[in-house]
């Protein structure tokens, strides 16, 4: 019996997340014809309190946001990071609960250019999403929401993606971006590997008494790292990873309580933090696809990696699948070649497989080195960090790693159009 008639496209998102909404504009404007789907209502994803989570975007994927017009609607929300302060934790022994005098310390300036760059920008998720929306509404993307992709055929020369309100959608490549429980991934029979942390990350916004002067700070803390992010119009952004009932209890806590708890964390540098807005949890756990393709299949974002949050990475891995994804395919496309076959997409997998592999790797080490109380590791730590700190080519080395611009980058992560 014949299925419903499927509506044809080049390329088919599965997630209008972060990253499925930058794919499908570097796409589109190369002039493919991109379908891009996404389970919830657009206006779901747009409202404050669908994610309240705000994200350190490296500069490279600020470039490329640039290239794809999204960054000038952002940069009146987009608060420079100028420095990354690392501290190890609240100083032991009889000053117990000051910070610790051991850190290390990044600078913008150890990007190397010259120019006043940031090394990243902190944007709070809903700006990111509104501005997505704005700007996809003039491209010819067709978005379908609510529409969660249900069922995904994989075949040659092309997938049949069924939605969850019974339309089909065909074309000769689909692209997982739907995050950690891809449909895409399941259905082209890509395995995962990876493990729970037992944290969760409580976000939540704070509105400062001084100015933070676009210093982000990272403490370590035994149950977890804790971060302060800057963001626009003196207020941070905090990330703090605890044990998950622990979590919740700071969740659950009265506003009173949770701001006096924040106070004894803080010290006193910034004045006494004021909360704005809710607080959420999100678990916490490494999960890495065992591939990033299959035939007439890819994944992006955490749909292919999901990492820690502790070096504000995940969506950054993302967007950097993203501008090798799209580089990829327009080569292919402009050489004649067949651009959604396994043979091309292997060069997307080759170029990000490395990089997003040892960002894991990493990550998941200073989690576990991190989040950890040892005397004899505290010590071994405390050494590390005060001779990276006085190591000026392994700074500038780990600033430029961080902001993207380490290795053979693609052309949007240098500002460039495909
Ligand atoms: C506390 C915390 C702080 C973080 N901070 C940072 C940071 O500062 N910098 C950084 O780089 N990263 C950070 N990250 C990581 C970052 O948030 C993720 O890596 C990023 O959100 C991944 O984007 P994505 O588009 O791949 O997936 P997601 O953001 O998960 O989006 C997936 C989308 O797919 C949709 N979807 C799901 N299933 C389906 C389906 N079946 N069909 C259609 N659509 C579907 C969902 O509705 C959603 O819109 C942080 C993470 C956490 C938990």
């Amino acid at each position: 019996m014949k299925g419903p008639a499927a509506k044809r496209f080049d390329v088919i998102i599965a997630g209008g997340g972060l990253t499925g909404p930058t794919l499908a504009l570097a796409l589109s404007d190369a002039g493919l014809e991109v379908a891009l789907c996404d389970a919830e209502p657009l206006a779901t994803r747009l409202d404050p309190s669908f994610d309240g989570r705000s994200s350190a975007i490296a500069a490279a994927n600020w470039r490329q946001w640039m290239a794809l017009g999204v960054a000038p609607l952002l940069a009146p929300d987009a608060q420079p990071i100028r420095r990354i302060l690392v501290t190890d934790g609240p100083a032991p022994g009889p000053s117990a609960g000051a910070p610790s005098p051991v850190f290390l310390e990044f600078s913008s300036d150890d990007l190397g250019g010259g120019d006043g760059e940031p090394m990243g920008w902190m944007i709070e998720n809903r700006r990111i999403r509104q501005a997505f929306a704005q700007v996809l509404a003039k491209r010819k993307v067709a978005a379908f929401a609510p529409a969660a992709v249900i069922d995904a055929v994989i075949a040659d020369p092309a997938c049949r993606v069924t939605l969850a309100d019974g339309r089909v959608l065909e074309a000769p490549l689909l692209v997982g971006a739907e995050g950690r429980r891809s449909v895409v991934r399941d259905a082209a029979g890509i395995g995962t590997y990876g493990w729970d942390y037992g944290q969760c990350g409580v976000v939540a916004t704070v509105r400062l008494e001084r100015d933070h002067e676009g210093v982000a700070h990272e403490y370590f803390l035994p149950g977890g790292p804790f971060a302060i992010l800057p963001l626009t119009d003196q207020r941070a952004s905090l990330v703090w990873s605890e044990h998950k009932d622990r979590a919740r209890a700071l969740v659950e806590a009265s506003p009173e309580a949770f701001e006096a708890h924040l106070a004894r964390r803080f010290g006193d540098y910034l004045g006494r933090p004021a909360l704005v807005g809710a607080r959420m949890q999100f678990p916490l756990s490494l999960q890495m696809a065992e591939r990033m393709v299959g035939p007439r299949v890819a994944l992006v974002g955490d749909a292919a990696h999901a990492v820690h949050p502790i070096a504000g990475q995940g969506l950054n891995m993302g967007l950097k699948d993203v501008a090798a994804l799209a580089e990829v395919i327009v080569e292919a496309r402009r050489l004649g070649e067949d651009w959604s076959s396994q043979l091309v997409l292997e060069r997307y997998a080759r170029w990000r497989r490395v990089d997003a592999a040892g960002l894991a790797v990493a990550t998941d080490l200073f989690t576990r080195l991190f989040s950890n109380d040892h005397p004899a590791l505290r010590l071994a730590r405390g050494a590390g960090l005060a001779l990276v700190n006085r190591l000026a080519p392994a700074k500038r080395l780990f600033v430029r790693e961080a902001a993207g611009l380490l290795g053979e980058t693609p052309r949007l992560l240098r500002g460039e159009p495909l």
